[in-house]
């Protein structure tokens, strides 16, 4: 079965047309370089991706810091992990890099904050 994908790795966005044979890459034409193979091996087998939010913040100069995930999730889990980033707030102060949620729902993947909030007093 032939099918086409745009690769997402980088801004080239190249357009790639996979040749698949009962879920198994066998050849793909269009990519610009190998990592635009190697991202569409992993997508056809294991759909992975990242998620950035927001996550609130008590006691701080903001009400809400911004959060991504360390590592890319399977496809499936992206709702779970947003439903617990949701329950979750932070006491100010937040810096770059603080983990809010450790290991999210055993994924192996972190969620941290990319932003500062001071605190109120400070
Ligand atoms: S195939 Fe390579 S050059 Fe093309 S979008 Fe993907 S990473 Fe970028």
């Amino acid at each position: 079965m032939r099918k086409n994908y745009t690769c997402i790795i980088c801004p080239r966005s190249c357009a790639l047309e996979a040749e698949i044979e009962d879920g198994k890459l066998l050849s793909v034409k269009g990519n610009g370089c190998r990592r635009g193979a190697e991202w569409l091996s992993s997508e056809i087998t294991d759909p992975r991706r990242t998620i950035s939010s927001s996550v609130s913040v008590r006691g701080g100069v903001r009400e809400i810091v911004s959060v991504r995930l360390t590592a890319p999730v399977p496809c499936d889990m992206i709702f779970p992990i947003m439903a617990e980033i949701r329950k979750v707030s932070v006491k100010a102060p937040v810096a770059i890099g603080d983990v809010v949620i450790h290991d999210v729902l055993s994924t192996g993947s972190d969620v941290i904050a990319t932003s500062c909030v001071l605190a109120n007093d400070e």
